[in-house]
């Protein structure tokens, strides 16, 4: 956590108009630290036979609804969060004040909606009816769990090879990754769940939504001076992820580089691609 203090004044102090998003993001952090020691959920069983045909198959061990959650802590993570974010900025305020009402009003019930699975439809159905903002309302259910998520990934991590797997999507979850990062000397690339978060090697040249390989329709993006972020564009599907060089950025946490690298969205998306797995600032 200090460390990460530390980037995010670092950051801030270099680009002062990232304040706002930092500040609320490190709140968010220590909120999900601060649970983590006392989290409750069930172990996963895996049956053998299962797992074996799955990873035969390219499938994943695991599907978003099945990670086994701490209903309580969440709950009362998400209530945690909502107070952040009134002070985040005014639209996050007037929206999550709409959110609690809703709550307030019991016409329907976080626990069970948490119970049940995450499942990104089924909570965009509800922010439709009750008039919610479906990002914001996704995001602090997302990070509300996301200590548990986590969790449930470090007991499957022995269960899979995270240099053999190779694929787009992750080999525990089956969800896209939200960004590649180049590590070790020889920059070897890896891909980061957006869900769970395990982190996979895939080869350097591949459009990780689509699999095209073909080096002519792959490129990049870079701004000039950041070296250690690049946009990797598909001319194939129209889509990009973007890579973040942990060789250059060592210690520090993607998802924080992400958020203070939102100007190389803006870039790709005026050039006409769409990131399949959008951070929530965007
Ligand atoms: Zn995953
Ligand atoms: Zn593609």
């Amino acid at each position: 956590m200090e460390k990460l203090k530390e980037r995010i004044q670092h950051i801030k102090n270099k680009r002062p108009g990232y304040g706002e998003i930092l500040d609320f993001y490190q709140k968010v952090k220590e909120e999900q630290d601060k649970v983590k020691a006392s989290l409750k959920i069930e172990t996963i069983k895996l049956q053998r036979g299962w797992k074996n045909l799955l990873a035969k198959e390219g499938f994943s061990l695991l599907q978003k609804q099945d990670f086994p959650l701490d209903i309580e802590t969440s709950f009362t993570l998400f209530q945690t969060l909502c107070q952040i974010g009134k002070d985040a900025n005014p639209h996050m305020a007037e929206q999550v004040r709409k959110i609690e009402e809703v709550l307030n009003s019991k016409r329907f019930d976080l626990k069970e909606l948490i119970k049940k699975g995450i499942e990104e439809q089924r909570i965009e159905q509800i922010a439709d009816e009750f008039g919610l903002d479906k990002k914001i309302f996704l995001f602090l259910i997302e990070e509300s769990i996301r200590p548990s998520v986590e969790l449930g990934m470090e007991q499957l991590r022995t269960e899979v090879d995270p240099e053999t797997w190779l694929k787009g999507h992750c080999p525990i979850c089956g969800s896209f990754p939200s960004l590649s990062l180049l590590k070790e000397e020889t920059g070897k690339r890896y891909l980061l769940c957006s869900f769970c978060g395990y982190q996979w090697r895939i080869d350097r040249l591949i459009c990780p939504f689509c699999d095209n390989k073909e080096q002519n329709s792959l490129s990049y993006l870079y701004a000039e001076g950041e070296e250690a972020y690049r946009i990797d564009l598909c001319e194939k599907c129209h889509q990009y992820i973007k890579t973040i060089d942990m060789r250059i950025l060592e210690e520090s946490d993607p998802s924080l580089e992400d958020l203070a690298t939102l100007h190389l969205d803006i870039l790709a998306k005026q050039k006409g691609y769409k990131r399949p797995v959008p951070n929530p600032f965007e």
